[in-house]
């Protein structure tokens, strides 16, 4: 098997705030190998972000990295992004260059005083060495064809004309087309896709998720891709992560989290998709209660309150730890094991 292009382990991350301590991320691990894409999901609030904030390394104070290690395959050695300078020169050429963000929204990471295509550009020389280490030095009108191209390879019509486009001046989808185009213009090894489609139309939602695959299937680029909907997840990844108040719930192949789901939480998550099939005016599931606030995460199981399934003086007591469900399923349940807890 190929060695994972990322390998987070055991990954903390806390908030030390005048109110208390806010376990955002505490002890995720997972891998992502080459080509694949890997579905972090849960509700907002459970540690998701933060995750993809810490593989870029840009978490914020009071927030900081406790624990831990994110393993990037950088040429034939991995290197530990945890144990590099946050505004050092190693980070910063691997940040942009060989692992990419597509943001949310993508109005707020073009400058709006430079044109789309202008910025491209600029990203394409920055990192030229990386993805071109001999040759000349890339001119601007090669980059500039190179970024015409990129945008007609991400569906951007008339992207001879849209290169000099700023992005105000674009409509979402195409906003996060271009952006799609920039984060691809250094061929990077790992796209973070940070809830990519959450601030578009459902019709232009579809086409950026069927371009984003066929990406991916042409150039084999792995992918974390972060939602709270898991009917994104269903089509998008090959591996899935479930979260809850910073702390993974389940993880395991796709076809395995949608059709043999194990832990409560995932069940809840997966029976409160909406159906197109349901009747008109029907309730939708929901999962029972809201999530705790992070200061006051409960004691035991971080579930506990909300589990249709929780043991009185088990769940509330101890924490489960992550452990077999399946092939290469894991759960943290007591359900599973109930002799496996760890240190609360
Ligand atoms: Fe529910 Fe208990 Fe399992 Fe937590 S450990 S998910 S409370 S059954």
């Amino acid at each position: 098997m190929t060695a994972p292009v990322l390998r987070v382990k055991d990954l903390r991350v806390h908030f030390f705030l005048d109110e208390g301590l806010v376990r955002a991320v505490d002890g995720v691990s997972f891998d992502v190998r080459p080509g694949q894409v890997v579905g972090i999901v849960g509700e907002s609030g459970c540690g998701k972000s933060v995750t993809m904030k810490a593989i870029l390394q840009i978490v914020e104070p009071p927030g900081r990295i406790v624990g831990g290690q994110i393993l990037f395959q950088k040429d034939s050695a991995p290197v530990d992004l945890t144990r590099l300078s946050p505004k050092g020169a190693e980070l910063r050429a691997i940040r942009g260059a060989e692992i990419a963000l597509i943001p949310q929204e993508p109005m707020a990471a073009f400058s709006p005083v430079h044109s789309v295509g202008e910025q491209i550009i600029e990203a394409l020389r920055l990192h030229e060495r990386q993805w071109r280490p001999s040759g000349p030095r890339l001119s601007r009108t090669e980059a500039r064809s190179m970024t015409v191209d990129l945008f007609r390879s991400v569906g951007i019509s008339m992207p001879d004309a849209r290169v000099d486009a700023y992005s105000w001046q674009l409509s979402g989808g195409l906003r996060q087309r271009a952006m799609i185009a920039m984060a691809l213009s250094c061929r990077p090894r790992l796209l973070i896709a940070d809830e990519p489609t959450t601030a578009i139309d459902v019709t232009t939602q579809a086409q950026i998720l069927n371009l984003l695959r066929d990406l991916q299937r042409r150039h084999g680029t792995a992918i974390v891709f972060i939602t709270h909907d898991l009917g994104v997840i269903a089509q998008m990844a090959h591996y899935v992560v479930v979260m809850y108040l910073g702390r993974v719930m389940e993880q395991g192949p796709v076809e395995q989290i949608f059709h043999a789901p194990k832990h409560p939480y995932t069940r809840a998550l997966l029976k409160s998709i909406p159906s197109v099939n349901v009747a008109p005016r029907t309730l939708l599931p929901t999962i029972a209660g809201s999530i705790p606030h992070p200061l006051g995460r409960p004691r035991g199981c971080p579930f506990h309150p909300r589990c249709p399934d929780a043991m009185p003086g088990v769940c509330s007591e101890r924490v489960p730890a992550l452990g077999p469900v399946g092939p290469d399923q894991l759960a943290s349940c007591f359900l599973y094991h109930q002799d496996e807890a760890i240190e609360p």
